[in-house]
């Protein structure tokens, strides 16, 4: 009797035990798997997991593995504005040649001096900087007394790197301190690019090997943060997001905090941009910014503008400059547009520098911005 209630007990301690252990394993196997270090080359459940914030935190929706075989390896930054160089084929036409023409001419009279000027303004360059080139250059030339039309280029491309600026710090602000992560804000107004601008920015990072989290903070565009997972499944950075018009400022939050847990060296976090009212706008990107620095500093806000925009681009870079601290500009789509001037108007509009222009639709057409390689991009 004793023995067969002893057996009992056993049978029931071994059920117990086994279905416990099968209970931690089906708990482990619901964990998100860590995410990549090593961005090239993750284990085969490292790659790209996403997690959607609800409002009890994280819940994972997808940890579908991507094939290792078939993440992409970006091309490094370096050098990518001297092969995009061609691209500004527009504004080579127009303002590079433009200007070139005229300063061939044997004798530079008053006309000749208005030409250079309309050409600086048509191709967007703004008023003051127009006319403080114009001044210097004249000035340079008088004093120098160069008559030579080949000096008078070597002048006029001085004095174009000198508008441009190359002592600016053109560095992505990506390192974070204290052990955090690099945090970087990208705003702007929809359809400029942004969305693209941070899938490609992951893959300057991936090349630079920098383990990268992107946040998918734009939840008023449906397809925004489709477009974004993708873009990081291809080079194998997770995705956080969160579910169709949700708090944006929530998901900011998540996307740092997993970077933090996961030790990333830089968290992107993509933003939407409806400017439909200023202040609108601005309690939106503010709550943003405030409840990711709860984590982690924002390390650098980048802006958007879309070169093809105009003056419409300029007053977009004016309301963005007063509502969050804009600390770096990336010019999209200059491939398609005759007014290159631009990076020298935005620049001075806002006081900051552009650290990337977007010279193509391709995954890797993001160059890091030099001002003697763009000047001379476009009077080659
Ligand atoms: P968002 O609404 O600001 O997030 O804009 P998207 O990232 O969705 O981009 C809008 C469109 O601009 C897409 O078709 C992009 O391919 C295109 N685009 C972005 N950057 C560039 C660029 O540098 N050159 C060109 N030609 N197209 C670009």
């Amino acid at each position: 009797m004793t023995t067969t209630v002893l057996i009992i007990v056993i049978a029931a301690a071994v059920v117990l035990l086994g279905g416990g252990a099968a209970l931690v394993a089906t708990r482990s196997r619901k964990q998100l798997p860590p995410a990549t270090t090593r961005p090239i080359e993750p284990a085969p459940d490292q790659v790209a997991p996403v997690e959607d914030v609800g409002p009890d935190g994280p819940v994972e929706v997808d940890d579908t593995p991507a094939a290792v075989d078939t993440l992409e390896r970006p091309e490094a930054p370096q050098g990518r504005l001297v092969r995009l160089r061609a691209r500004l084929a527009k504004s080579q036409g127009s303002l590079g040649k433009g200007l070139l023409a005229v300063l061939g001419r044997s004798t530079l009279d008053d006309a000749a001096w208005e030409e250079i000027e309309d050409t600086l303004l048509a191709a967007d360059v703004g008023v003051t900087a127009t006319d403080e080139l114009v001044t210097n250059l004249r000035t340079r030339l008088r004093v120098e007394g160069i008559t030579d039309p080949e000096q008078a280029k070597a002048a006029l491309r001085a004095e174009l790197v000198r508008l441009v600026d190359p002592t600016l710090d053109r560095s992505l602000s990506a390192t974070g301190a204290e052990g955090k992560p690099g945090v970087v804000l990208v705003v702007g107004v929809n359809g400029t690019g942004k969305t693209t601008t941070v899938g490609r920015l992951a893959r300057v990072l991936v090349a630079e090997e920098k383990s990268t989290i992107l946040g998918a903070a734009d939840t008023f565009r449906a397809a925004a943060a489709d477009q974004l997972q993708t873009w990081g499944e291809r080079v194998g950075v997770p995705t956080v997001r969160g579910p169709e018009g949700g708090d944006p400022a929530s998901v900011g939050f998540e996307a740092v905090q997993r970077g933090i847990a996961d030790g990333a060296d830089v968290v992107l976090v993509d933003t939407a941009g409806r400017l439909h009212t200023k202040s609108g706008l601005m309690d939106e990107l503010g709550k943003v910014k405030r409840v990711i620095e709860k984590q982690a500093p924002v390390t650098e806000v980048l802006l958007v503008i879309d070169a093809t925009t105009g003056q419409n681009g300029l007053t977009q870079a004016r309301v963005f400059g007063e509502v969050v601290d804009v600390t770096g500009i990336v010019l999209t789509k200059l491939d398609g547009t005759a007014k290159g001037g631009i990076v020298i108007a935005v620049q001075r509009e806002l006081g900051v520098p552009v650290k990337f222009v977007g010279l193509g639709e391709g995954a890797d057409d993001l160059a890091p911005f030099d001002a003697d390689e763009f000047v001379d991009a476009l009077l080659s």
